[in-house]
């Protein structure tokens, strides 16, 4: 199927089922409520065949380019189906079990993320370990029964829900830096976890502390070979910076329009309005072109940190004009469409660390793509 008719046969789908699609209007969009929805999205969308195309068939997909799958979530999110965040999660974790999964893990687990039937989280983050990945501690010790992990992670979006984490852990000495990281892909009801949930300044349990306490993970559990957690990160932060982007550009679009109509009359400046839309066109068209690159099967790699800080800076302006557009209703406002804006508003301070800060994001463009000094 190629895009064209696949974005007329998703439109009149999700046309046709509007009001089986939509929240439950007496839901409180709480992050419980919008991991229900997002369940519930993903499910109906399987089992009519969206959810499936753009995925290869050894993992159940009905095959065909990412092209669809970027523009599913554009249409899921710009219709406010689905929370862009948590959906992302998807588009970040299974691209990289399919490259790095034993097969037979890759094909019993993949299809159960797409289905909604399970969620996954990403456990990178240690606490004084976040820029300076590769000198992460939560450890994995060989022994009879497979890997015993120990250590803690920390800012795990999703941690308190997910079924399976995808865990970097280091298995070589202190000092082997990233050549003694493997990546694990642990369940995450196994004995000896525990998940802290922590509140965001936008008031939400969005990411957790997880400490581990020798939890057994089968070899077979192993992600690509042990030692090879670094190329397995190195090859997931892309994604993180690819298709998930565009669909959160979508979003940013729609939420534009929302506050266009919302705000009232002359309180936006249309100097203002013109420069955040232009950073929305810049950004929607360098993701454009990194979906089809990655399309066209060329391997994502530092320059997606580009897409990174254009989405950063869209997102943050996006929502200081809601804050200047709307500014009582943000500030103050307790009526839901208020407390929706003020929220937003608040996580898209987040937009410039989550995935990689801003400030690390520059340094690879600078080191890595303009060659402007080392690392060291
Ligand atoms: C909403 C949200 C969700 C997240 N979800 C996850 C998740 O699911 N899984 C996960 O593993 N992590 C997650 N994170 C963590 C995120 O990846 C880290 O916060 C991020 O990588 C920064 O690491 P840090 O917090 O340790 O800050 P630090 O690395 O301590 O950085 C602190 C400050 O110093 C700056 N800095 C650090 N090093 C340099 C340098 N070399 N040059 C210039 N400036 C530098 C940084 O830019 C930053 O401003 C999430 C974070 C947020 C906010």
């Amino acid at each position: 199927m190629d895009l064209d008719e696949f974005r007329r046969s998703l439109d009149d789908w999700l046309d046709q089922n509007e009001h089986d699609l939509r929240a439950d209007p007496a839901a409180k969009d709480t992050l419980d409520d919008q991991m229900a929805q997002l369940a519930k999205v993903k499910r109906l969308t399987y089992e009519a065949g969206f959810m499936r195309r753009g995925w290869p068939e050894r993992v159940g997909g009905l095959g065909g380019s990412s092209l669809l799958r970027a523009y599913l979530g554009e249409a899921l999110t710009s219709r406010g189906l689905v929370e862009p965040g948590i959906y992302s999660l998807t588009e970040v974790l299974a691209p990289t079990m399919i490259d790095y999964a034993r097969p037979e893990l890759a094909a019993t687990m993949v299809p159960r993320l797409l289905r909604g039937d399970e969620t996954w989280c990403q456990g990178f983050s240690e606490p004084g370990t976040g820029s300076n990945l590769a000198s992460l501690s939560c450890r994995a010790t060989r022994t009879e029964d497979g890997w015993s992990v120990t250590g803690q992670k920390v800012w795990t979006s999703l941690a308190q829900y997910a079924d399976r984490c995808v865990l970097l852990t280091r298995t070589g000495d202190a000092d082997s830096a990233h050549r003694g990281i493997t990546a694990l892909f642990v369940d995450m009801d196994s004995p000896g976890i525990v998940v802290r949930p922590i509140e965001t300044m936008h008031g939400a349990p969005e990411f957790s502390e997880v400490f581990f306490d020798g939890v057994v993970v089968p070899f077979e559990r192993t992600l690509g070979e042990e030692g090879q957690g670094w190329s397995v990160a190195m090859d997931l932060l892309p994604y993180e910076r690819s298709t998930a982007l565009w669909h959160r550009a979508a979003y940013l679009q729609q939420r534009l329009g929302s506050l266009l109509q919302a705000a009232p009359p002359g309180e936006l400046e249309p100097a203002d309005v013109g420069e955040v839309a232009q950073l929305l066109y810049a950004l929607r068209a360098r993701s454009r072109s990194t979906q089809r690159r990655l399309a066209a099967g060329e391997r994502l790699g530092p320059e997606t940190s580009i897409d990174k800080v254009l989405v950063a800076t869209a997102e943050q302006a996006v929502f200081d004009l809601v804050a200047d557009g709307l500014a009582t209703g943000v500030a103050v406002g307790d009526d839901p469409a208020s407390e929706r804006w003020r929220r937003e508003f608040l996580y898209s301070r987040a937009a410039t660390i989550y995935g990689g800060t801003a400030e690390i994001q520059r340094n690879i463009i600078a080191r890595r793509l303009l060659d402007l000094g080392s690392d060291r």
